[in-house]
């Protein structure tokens, strides 16, 4: 068996070359399948792995539009259609310059088991450009929609691919994406989640990859007769996924006291509350200023500026309970991991998507903290965008309260099915197997029931 493993992603490397967070995701969840493949022969017999690698369909687009100076801009757009199993594709659009296909292919590859464990049918896929949003105007950024839709409405639609928000793509991008679908279409569809309020969005929305995050670190706090309450917390990130995870973490008693941006990071020793957390908002969704700005206003908290060349993230190295990273992938390396243990850490929960590096995520299983992979503990976000696409099917909104305890109930199920299949297949308190082994079990039957297609 392990000859199998190793060589499907041997296989993988030398199939998808450099693609290095593409083969990270695999091989993480490959080695959490070893103990599934031994026990089910008949996944190994039609060849499931092998086909979960493979995205169904990969589109590569090129987005032309003008900047307000008339100057041409070329940007490479992608979607990434992995696996419509259980359902049809679902996962997010990332406006950054560091968007490649390697990327892509790692978040779509993700978004597979994510989805699968929201109890929810949705299959996965994920999408963006290497356009950066930073330091455009609205109009730039209207142009830029509009174009890049111009080229993917032709892939997606309500029942086939259904695309939401992630780094860089808000509210804002959102409404202009869906504005040009529905122009382009003309149908007002539910083609797109994380809609404004008025025009089919779900309350709860935005909130819920970071509110779901906090409920899942809940969870597994009480299984050791814990709460959130009093706890320090390193959040990372400023942006959609930190802000709400700040939000509940001060809603539950807990003390957050970091938050950074791509330029630095602040660390309020007296705890961020709600007013401050309030200033960050406006800050980052209005003003869409720096997180640096955070110290002109608090000025007993610190700002230290990120250093490209240091081999660690000083944010992590703080004296804290509980670490929320929020930002992007590979956030936690080997040493930051080990500086987190070494501070007390005693619970991990990722906001992001793959934020810990391999080394980080073997320290943290050694070591038996709480630690909770991204694909089971973010998958609040689009969980709630399954919400959002059954209330444009019904045409109907449902009350904020509805939507919320729906949320939490999801973190609840995604809690216990971890906690199960970990348990089922000998690796009890280990999330990161559980979730890639209920996540799977559940796409790779359907495979089986669908036949070779
Ligand atoms: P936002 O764009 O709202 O915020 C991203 C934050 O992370 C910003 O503070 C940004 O700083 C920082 N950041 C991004 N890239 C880097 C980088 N390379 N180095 C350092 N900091 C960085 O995105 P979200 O909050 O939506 O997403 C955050 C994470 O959560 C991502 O991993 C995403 O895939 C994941 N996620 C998001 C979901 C959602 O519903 N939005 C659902 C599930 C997961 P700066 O402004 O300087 O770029």
């Amino acid at each position: 068996m392990e000859d199998y493993v190793a060589s499907l992603l041997t296989q993988v490397k030398a199939k998808n070359p450099a693609e290095p967070e593409f083969h990270q995701a695999v091989q993480e969840v490959m080695e959490s399948l070893r103990v599934v493949i031994d026990r089910h022969p008949e996944f190994r017999a039609a060849k499931i792995l092998e086909r979960l690698v493979e995205p169904e369909r990969t589109i590569i687009f090129r987005v032309p539009w003008q900047d307000d100076q008339g100057d041409v801009q070329v940007n490479r757009g992608f979607r990434v259609e992995m696996n419509s199993a259980i359902g049809p594709y679902k996962g997010g659009l990332r406006f950054h310059p560091s968007v490649n296909l390697s990327i892509m292919k790692f978040l779509a590859f993700e978004q597979v088991f994510k989805n699968s464990l929201t109890t929810l049918p949705m299959g996965g896929a994920k999408g963006g450009s290497d356009f950066n949003p930073k330091g455009k105007s609205d109009n730039e950024v209207m142009r830029f929609c509009q174009s890049f839709m111009t080229e993917l409405f032709r892939h997606i639609g309500p029942d086939t691919d259904v695309p939401a928000g992630d780094i860089g793509v808000g509210g804002r991008e959102i409404g202009y994406l869906f504005g040009q679908y529905k122009r382009l279409r003309n149908e007002f569809t539910g083609v797109l989640t994380g809609k404004g309020i008025n025009w089919g969005g779900s309350l709860v929305r935005p909130e819920a990859t970071g509110y779901g995050t906090v409920y899942f670190a809940a969870e597994m706090l009480a299984t050791k007769g814990l709460t959130l309450e009093g706890k320090i917390c390193l959040v990372s990130g400023s942006g959609n996924v930190a802000q709400y995870a700040t939000e509940k973490l001060i809603q539950l008693g807990a003390k957050p006291v970091t938050l950074s941006d791509s330029n630095g990071y602040i660390y309020d020793e007296a705890g961020i509350d709600a007013d401050k957390l309030a200033f960050v908002m406006e800050l980052k969704n209005v003003r869409r200023g720096r997180i640096r700005e955070y110290v002109e206003r608090y000025p007993n908290a610190v700002y230290t500026e990120t250093d490209p060349e240091a081999d660690h993230n000083p944010l992590w190295a703080h004296k804290a309970d509980c670490a929320f990273p929020c930002a992007t992938q590979n956030e936690i390396n080997g040493k930051d991991a080990a500086n987190l243990l070494a501070n007390g850490i005693t619970l991990v929960t990722e906001g992001a998507n793959m934020p810990t590096s391999l080394d980080g995520v073997e320290q943290f299983l050694e070591a038996g903290i709480l630690y909770a992979p991204g694909k089971a503990s973010n998958a609040g976000g689009v969980a709630t965008s399954g919400l959002e696409m059954a209330q444009n099917s019904m045409r109907l909104n449902w009350p904020r309260e509805e939507v919320d305890g729906r949320l939490r109930h999801i973190m609840k199920s995604i809690h216990k099915a971890c906690i199960d299949a970990a348990e089922a297949y000998g690796l009890a308190g280990n999330y990161v197997a559980g979730a890639n082994i209920a996540g799977f079990l559940k796409v790779a039957n359907s495979m089986l029931d669908q036949g070779l297609v």
